[in-house]
């Protein structure tokens, strides 16, 4: 038996984006995580999702939070203990290998794929989005899958690269210049320790918010522009991505549902980039888009 102390979650929903915002400065500190929610349904609303390592005291909670009636809401509803961490890391064990085109995703708990035409990538499920066990993520390797199969590409920007796993693919098959940027940093710690056990030391990575950092400006134009966020966020970069692409360059993007196509496509259709592929998986879509009359 080990001694390591059981990880305890807090949830905070219905949330005005002020609130939320609020609280996710607050916790940054003693939480190990903090991740902010858009209601899917309703704009308006947020939620707050942070994980402890061990129980943070209730009172501290209540009074560092400071929000209108939480010593009222059910304790159990908003913090609760998760599994140990030994439990979380061992389940992680079970996560098959996901296969994308020519791509082999799996954590370390698996072998590589032996046929040296496949290319594998090793990428442990963690805190940070990306295992390829997504429909999203999956989407966009497919993607690239095709896009490799029809040209070359030189520059590549991943916006949103959560493990860093697009990011690799990309520098595997096209053995270009590739920047990745995310705006958590502990998303970006996590992809530099992928890009170097892929022995991908060239692998750019910055923190910042879209399109926000001097790195991303110098490395313009991209060839491809990767970006597997969620639907509202991707319609806000809209307006940027034209003067960040090359001549025939194509931007990739996922994280999008089904019925939340037509709102992303008009807000590229309106900067003039319009729908050249697109690729289906669950409710999921990923979509190819190209400069029009390109
Ligand atoms: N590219 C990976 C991870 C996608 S998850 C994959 O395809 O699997 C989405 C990532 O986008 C998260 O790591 C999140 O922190 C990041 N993100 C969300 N909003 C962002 C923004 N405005 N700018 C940059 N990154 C953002």
């Amino acid at each position: 038996m080990t001694d390591t102390p059981d990880l305890w979650q807090l949830d905070l929903g219905q949330l005005t984006r002020q609130q939320a915002e609020r609280t996710a400065a607050r916790l940054e500190d003693s939480a190990l995580t903090v991740t902010l929610f858009e209601d899917a349904k309703d704009a308006r609303l947020w939620s707050v999702q942070a994980l402890f390592d061990g129980e943070p005291a209730r009172p501290w909670l209540i009074e560092t939070l400071d929000l209108p009636g939480l010593d009222n809401r059910e304790p159990g509803r908003w913090l609760a203990r998760l599994q140990s961490k030994d439990w979380v890391t061992e389940s992680l064990k079970e996560l098959p290998a996901v296969s994308a085109g020519r791509f082999y995703v799996h954590g370390t708990h698996l072998p590589p794929h032996p046929s040296p035409a496949i290319i594998d990538l090793t990428i442990d499920a963690g805190l940070a989005f990306g295992s390829g066990q997504h429909e999203t993520t999956r989407g966009c390797l497919l993607a690239i899958d095709l896009l490799a199969k029809r040209r070359h590409i030189a520059r590549v920007l991943d916006l949103g690269t959560g493990s860093g796993v697009l990011a690799l693919a990309a520098a595997k098959i096209w053995h270009g210049q590739v920047l990745a940027a995310d705006i958590d940093p502990v998303a970006t710690r996590v992809a530099r320790d992928n890009a170097r056990r892929h022995g991908e030391h060239r692998l750019g990575l910055v923190t910042a918010p879209g399109f926000a950092h001097r790195a991303i400006a110098a490395g313009a134009p991209y060839d491809l522009i990767l970006a597997n966020i969620l639907a509202r966020p991707l319609a806000r970069l809209a307006p940027a991505m034209p003067a960040h692409l090359a001549a025939g360059g194509i931007v990739v993007l996922s994280g999008l549902l089904k019925t939340q196509d037509a709102q992303v496509r008009a807000a590229y259709r309106a900067q003039g980039l319009v729908l050249w592929r697109r690729i289906v998986l669950g409710d999921w879509l990923t979509l190819l888009l190209r400069r029009a009359g390109a």
